[in-house]
């Protein structure tokens, strides 16, 4: 027998979800400054059919979120396609992601999604308030069966065979504030909603100037991101987590690694990581299919017991 939960989810049987594909239960539109380019830009999101997966359109021209559409990770990650391009389009694939959003077309008026309060808050409430709708087909994972790691000078990062997805992050920045900080966190839509979603984007005061000549960073302002000085916080209202620098950019690998195209299945370890090396390892991955598999169908909730029931319906690229 089954039953719909609050979340869209078919119950096949007590403590059993059988996971389906989601879109979203009707359009959403958020609109606010960009970040680099300091315009007023607007995206609207829409639900998309089954099998559609999350792309963009831009002047009527499609942009997949995809790994080969990435063509800049410079302070953010950007995307081209059909000669169009969107940029910091990562908070809002971490909010897709997190809460488990397979297919949806999003316009984009300009050329970069909008800050808003420099999480992935807002674009998670709106989601959730618009309502998630389940799709009947069923969702497709990647999962890793051999580790794959990329590195850059004294920055790694991994993606490691897991039961579950697992998310395993250090940071450690010159600054009083910012030296090794670690989290590490089991990835579904409850933790990524509560632990990861409303951590902010972050900047240093002394890189402000430098930024702004090169043309970036246009928008930024404390309104949507944490500012330091040498020492200390710049924002009235403080931290939402005492350690949200490192949970940001778990939230941003979030959204970087749904560049794989499908969920994954698997342990991402990272040290110092950021968009790019974040986006080499997805490159990495799918240029590796021995390292893993498509799985479809039934997954266990809770109890570590992912895989449960899963069909293997083989790897991409073979
Ligand atoms: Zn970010």
């Amino acid at each position: 027998m089954c039953s719909r939960d609050s979340n869209g989810w078919l119950q096949d049987y007590e403590g059993i979800d059988v996971l389906y594909q989601k879109t979203l239960s009707k359009s959403v539109k958020l609109e606010g400054i960009g970040l680099h380019s300091g315009q007023m830009v607007r995206v609207e999101l829409h639900p998309a059919p089954a099998d559609s997966g999350v792309y963009f359109v831009v002047d009527g021209h499609v942009i997949k979120a995809a790994c080969a559409s990435v063509f800049d990770t410079t302070y953010a990650t950007s995307l081209m396609g059909n000669g169009r391009v969107v940029r910091t389009v990562e908070h809002l694939l971490a909010a897709l992601a997190g809460l488990g959003v397979d297919n949806v077309r999003i316009e984009v008026s300009g050329s970069e999604v909008p800050i808003l309060d420099g999480s992935a808050w807002p674009f998670v409430k709106a989601m959730k308030d618009a309502g998630l709708n389940l799709q009947r087909s069923p969702r497709k994972y990647l999962k890793i069966l051999k580790p794959v790691t990329v590195l850059e000078g004294d920055k790694s990062a991994s993606l490691l065979p897991s039961p579950e997805p697992r998310i395993t992050y250090r940071i450690d920045f010159a600054h009083p504030l910012l030296s090794d900080q670690h989290f590490s966190l089991g990835l579904e839509q409850e933790s990524f909603e509560h632990e990861l979603c409303q951590a902010r984007t972050f900047g240093f005061l002394r890189d402000v100037e430098m930024l702004q000549k090169a043309g970036l960073a246009q928008g930024g302002s404390l309104d949507n991101a944490v500012v330091m000085d040498d020492e200390r916080i710049l924002n009235e209202e403080g931290l939402r987590y005492p350690d949200e620098f490192v949970r940001h950019k778990m939230m941003d690998a979030v959204g970087d690694l749904s560049l794989l195209g499908l969920p994954f299945i698997g342990h991402l370890v990272a040290d110092k990581s950021g968009h790019k090396l974040n986006h080499r390892l997805v490159r990495e991955v799918l240029s590796r299919p021995d390292s893993w598999i498509l799985v479809e169908g039934g997954i266990a909730v809770g109890d570590a017991a992912l895989g449960l029931g899963m069909a293997t319906v083989g790897a991409a690229g073979e």
